[in-house]
């Protein structure tokens, strides 16, 4: 089938299309989401970025009429037509057509069905991400995804903070080589960046609130529903505070994106069947060894000082709901850059954001004297010598401050509630997946 040139401009979009318009000619442009015949009458339903508009072509449109019979799933068209009320249709108005122009075809089948009527596997739905994204559930999740991160920046900007960007080839690793993705740069190794965590510090030493929404890369060894290779991280960085502060900051943005996730996206939520909590700050707190005293309780023994697993994580999930921060962890399974306590150095200033299994966020208090910070690197097995560029800038006047870093990606499955991160991430990396 030959493909026109567009020579229709499109005047209203699918929500615009209402009684009011009685009469009205008007433009639409989209993809065919279904093609009805009914005999005498074709029906079909056009999909553009706003939603669904019925075009009605009747027999005695002739040309048109068989034109129509022939469009397919998802081919793009342009339709020029007066608007006519009609009580069932979407919107309560439809379009009688008086040119179809036809801008692409599309194969037939489709490797997916994009009106989301029949389900498919994961996999088969991330191979063919673009036909998946137009399904409405998950098309909801991604513009959920968009207006929190909307929500975030206008928190953070109100609240007087910097936008950075820090980079991502980087030439050493932040906290130990483990997860690092090594990449060929020119005649050397480089690695990619899986945390904004030492330029952030120094940016906090120069704009003093800083934040950065960017990308994190981490070669994870599992396969989880809850880890990618690639995430996005809100980090924040304040000059002159310390843990509780930043804690402070943590809850109200979680509840100012919640509130207005809750106003402003009611459309998204109810396609996702959703109803959200909108949880008040404070969150509760509880301190890492009142943890083990709950996974003790429900019969999950951990020695003090130990990770706390997946199954125990899963657990906790069960016992407490909502939002909570864990915090006081022991020192040696944190970070170099965490402050020790200064009167019980074994616990440090460290803190995780959680929601019930799933951790959401790490920050703590940060070391802003040098020598410190050597002595918590050599312990943690590191060379000072490879952190010179980091470590000089606590000789140019750092202030004392703390962080954190979000899961942005973790956040959007806590507040669509998906099961698994790549339910809410674009095109996801992981061990197996490279591609689309
Ligand atoms: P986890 O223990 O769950 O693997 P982490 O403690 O290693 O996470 P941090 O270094 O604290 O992760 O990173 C800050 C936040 O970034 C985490 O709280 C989490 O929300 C998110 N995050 C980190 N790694 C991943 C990952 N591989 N996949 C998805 N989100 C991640
Ligand atoms: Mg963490």
């Amino acid at each position: 089938m030959p493909c026109s040139p567009p020579k229709l401009r499109r005047t209203h979009y699918s929500k615009d299309i209402k009684p009011e318009l009685d009469g009205k000619e008007v433009v639409v442009c989209g993809w065919v989401e279904r093609v009805r015949d009914l005999g005498g009458l074709v029906f079909v339903i056009l999909r553009d970025m706003e939603g669904r508009v019925q075009v009605t072509f009747p027999k005695r449109s002739g040309g048109l009429y068989e034109k129509a019979k022939e469009l397919g799933k998802e081919y793009v068209v342009a339709v020029r037509g007066t608007v006519k009320f009609m009580e069932n249709a979407p919107g309560g108005a439809e379009i009688i057509p008086e040119e179809l122009v036809i801008l692409n075809v599309a194969a037939s089948p489709l490797p997916l069905d994009p009106s989301g009527k029949t389900d498919a596997n994961l996999d088969t739905r991330l191979d063919n991400r673009v036909l998946d994204l137009r399904r409405p559930k998950v098309n909801a999740i991604f513009r959920l995804r968009h207006n929190v991160l909307r929500f975030i920046r206008s928190f953070l900007i109100d609240e007087g903070f910097t936008e950075v960007q820090t980079p991502k080839i980087i030439a050493s690793a932040t906290e130990g080589g483990a997860e690092l993705f090594p990449i060929s740069y020119y005649e050397r190794e480089a690695f990619l960046s899986q945390s904004a965590q030492l330029y952030k510090e120094q940016l906090s030493s120069v704009f003093e609130k800083v934040f950065e929404i960017g990308p994190c890369y981490r070669a994870e060894e599992s396969r989880t529903v809850r880890h990618l290779s690639e995430v996005y991280v809100v980090d924040v960085e304040v000059a002159f505070a310390d843990a509780e502060d930043v804690m402070n900051l943590l809850e109200r943005l979680i509840y100012y994106v919640l509130r207005k996730v809750a106003d402003e996206c009611r459309r998204e939520l109810s396609v996702l069947g959703r109803k959200l909590e909108v949880q008040e700050p404070p969150f509760p707190r509880y301190t890492y060894t009142e943890i083990l005293g709950v996974l003790e309780e429900r019969g999950i023994p951990i020695a003090w000082g130990e990770d706390i697993s997946t199954p125990a994580y899963r657990e906790l999930g069960e016992a407490i709901k909502g939002f909570y921060f864990i915090t006081e962890w022991p020192t040696k399974g944190k970070p170099f850059y965490i402050k020790p306590r200064e009167n019980r150095p074994e616990v440090c200033e460290a803190f995780d954001l959680m929601y019930e299994w799933i951790e959401l966020a790490s920050g703590g208090t940060r070391i802003h004297e040098k020598e410190l910070l050597i002595k918590r690197l050599k312990e943690q097995g590191l060379a000072p010598s490879s952190f010179d560029f980091h470590l000089k800038t606590f000789d140019w006047g750092m202030p004392p401050h703390a962080g954190w870093g979000l899961g942005l990606d973790r956040l959007i499955m806590v507040i669509t509630g998906v099961e698994n991160i790549r339910e809410c991430v674009f095109y996801p990396r992981d061990r197996d997946r490279l591609t689309p």
